[in-house]
């Protein structure tokens, strides 16, 4: 055709393509999931603008057709959403629109590196994210050589046809005949995906990726393969483990993990709400991954008003996944008006109390639980301790902190852990903060705590100590660096290595202590405020310690190193 229009990608999605079409990974089913998804998004927003517009009222049976046909190799994907105008073609297929795909990529292509020298540990570069950084559609190049796009804008009469054999460009062309509203997407399967092009693997690729799909997913039979009950408005006991991972892993586009808790949540009055939500098991930023999107999608009456919402929890809470429907929302809230509304103010605060005491009762019934989330996801918590001043009682409870208590560098305390082991006339929290355990345990400053019998807890994160200056004090005990000068040590703890011998060295030393301490004080001069004689040492001849209200060591090289 005369209008045929040749485009080249953007270079992060060629690298993209080049990785995907020579990829070795083998649950190359995804790519329908992946496009499933996005039929089932264009679904979603043609039924609000069909709810929310009234000369677009009438705009039928939304669903989605998947049509398998064997003997030309094709798979064909249709759904009547909203479709895409030519502008939206070139746009949505030939750039990269999301934050954080940028780093999601550039992982891959290093992980594919390291496959192809034979090293990396972790094997196969992991495709199965795909989806939650943007990028599903080009999914479709692992299972075909030449994908066609044709579809049709709800806001126009006439349609487009995209073309592209995934190499490093595509055409868009006016499309030949009338098209029907929406997207219908030609996947020319590759020989080794051609199975793909059967009623019996698209089923079973149905059930496992997709049954959670809120339209109807039906083979050109007719035949329906979703069930799209909603777990949500369902009653707790109703729905199983199971079903819980399952709707985990749709929302998640993530097939092969199982989430670390869910909370299934439902309020009626006075704001009626249901509201399931997750934690994922490993916390992506820890490994170099972009800041996290939000992860709760916001359903007003079962219709999606807003997926990634950042009003309905926290910033620090950013990791939770999941999904919530409220019937005392209109349809029509804008992005601009979720944070003035009262409604959505209202579920937030019961969202948050939701997660709380969920974290509550998993550390309580499930430690070991709760301490493999909270290695992932405690430096949040820790975060919000800092951030969210009227919540940080609560969030104090749920920190965890490493601790001289035990010889495991891994292991970590409560501070009611620690208050309750403490000796009765004990004041004060004592901690630490260094880079590592290793280095903690050397400080000169440990020796009377440990020969005390005192517990410490070790700050290991750059956040711990911030996170204790912002609490001050726990349970009615301040908080206290060990290396400040005023320790305030309980009179009851009992000196460990008292022996006469000990005693009997102090009293000889007495004498020539004075003279010791003139000597320092000439030669460090006004450097230090004061040179004193030690109670706290044993084997190191000096130790620093901070003037009252001075900032620890620790924190004084932190500052040091964001000020460069
Ligand atoms: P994401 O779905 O995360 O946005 P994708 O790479 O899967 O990323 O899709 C890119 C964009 O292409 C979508 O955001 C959407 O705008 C558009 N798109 C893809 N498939 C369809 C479809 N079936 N109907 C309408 N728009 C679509
Ligand atoms: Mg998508």
């Amino acid at each position: 055709a005369t209008d045929r229009q040749e485009f080249t990608f953007q270079a992060e999605i060629k690298q993209l393509l080049h990785l995907l079409s020579h990829s070795l990974y083998q649950s190359k089913e995804i790519a329908v999931r992946e496009l499933v998804s996005n039929a089932s998004d264009a679904l979603d927003k043609m039924r609000y603008i069909a709810l929310t517009d009234e000369s677009r009222r009438d705009s039928g049976t939304l669903e989605i057709t998947i049509d398998p046909r064997e003997s030309e190799k094709t798979l064909v994907i249709r759904d009547n959403g909203i479709g895409m105008t030519h502008d939206e073609l070139v746009t949505n297929l030939g750039t990269i629109a999301h934050s954080g795909s940028g780093e999601f990529l550039k992982n891959l292509a290093s992980q594919a590196k390291a496959q192809g020298e034979g090293q990396g540990g972790s094997g196969k570069p992991d495709l199965s994210l795909i989806g939650q950084f943007g990028v599903g559609f080009y999914s479709a190049f692992m299972i075909a050589d030449k994908v066609v796009v044709r579809t049709r804008s709800y806001k126009e009469e006439a349609g487009w046809e995209w073309e592209s054999e995934g190499l490093g460009s595509f055409a868009v062309s006016p499309a030949e005949g009338s098209v029907p509203r929406g997207t219908e997407i030609v996947l020319h399967l590759k020989d080794d995906t051609k199975d793909l092009a059967t009623p019996a693997r698209i089923r079973e690729i149905i059930r496992r990726y997709s049954s959670f799909v809120p339209h109807p997913i039906r083979l050109a039979s007719g035949e329906v393969l979703n069930d799209q009950k909603p777990i949500w408005v369902e009653p707790k006991s109703q729905v199983t483990e199971e079903q819980y991972a399952k709707f985990y892993q749709h929302l998640t586009h993530h097939a092969d993990e199982k989430p670390l808790w869910h909370v299934h949540l439902a309020a009626d009055s006075p704001i009626q709400f249901r509201a399931v939500l997750f934690s994922p098991p490993t916390n992506l930023e820890r490994f170099g991954f972009a800041r996290l999107e939000h992860g709760l999608s916001l359903c007003a009456k079962r219709i999606l008003v807003q997926s990634d919402c950042r009003e309905l929890l926290p910033e620090y809470l950013r990791f939770v996944v999941g999904l919530v429907d409220s019937e005392d929302l209109p349809l029509n809230v804008s992005r601009e008006t979720l944070q003035d509304n009262s409604v959505i103010r209202r579920i937030r605060t019961s969202l948050l109390k939701g997660v709380f005491d969920r974290l509550d009762r998993l550390a309580e019934e499930q430690p070991e639980e709760f301490q493999k989330f909270s290695a992932q996801f405690g430096i949040m918590l820790k975060e919000g301790a800092i951030t969210d001043p009227a919540n940080r009682e609560r969030l104090a409870k749920l920190l965890r902190f490493g601790s001289s208590n035990s010889e495991d560098p891994e292991a970590r305390v409560s501070l009611d852990e620690y208050i309750k082991r403490m000796p009765e006339d004990q004041k004060r929290i004592y901690y630490l903060g260094g880079p590592d355990p290793g280095a903690i345990r050397k400080s000169p400053n440990l020796e009377i705590f440990r020969r005390k019998g005192l517990e410490v807890l070790y700050l290991t994160e750059p956040v711990d100590e911030f996170v204790m200056n912002a609490l001050g004090a726990y349970g009615g005990k301040t908080l206290t660096s060990i290396d400040s000068d005023d320790l305030e040590l309980p009179e009851s703890a009992k000196d460990k290595v008292e022996t006469p011998e000990a005693e009997g060295a102090e009293k000889d030393a007495e004498g020539g202590f004075s003279r010791v301490l003139d000597l320092f004080r000439e030669a460090i001069g006004p450097r230090v405020r004061e040179v004193r004689k030690s109670e706290r040492l044993t084997d190191s001849p000096c130790c620093l310690v901070n003037a009252d209200g001075g900032f620890s060591v620790q924190m004084q090289r932190l500052m040091k190193m964001t000020n460069k």
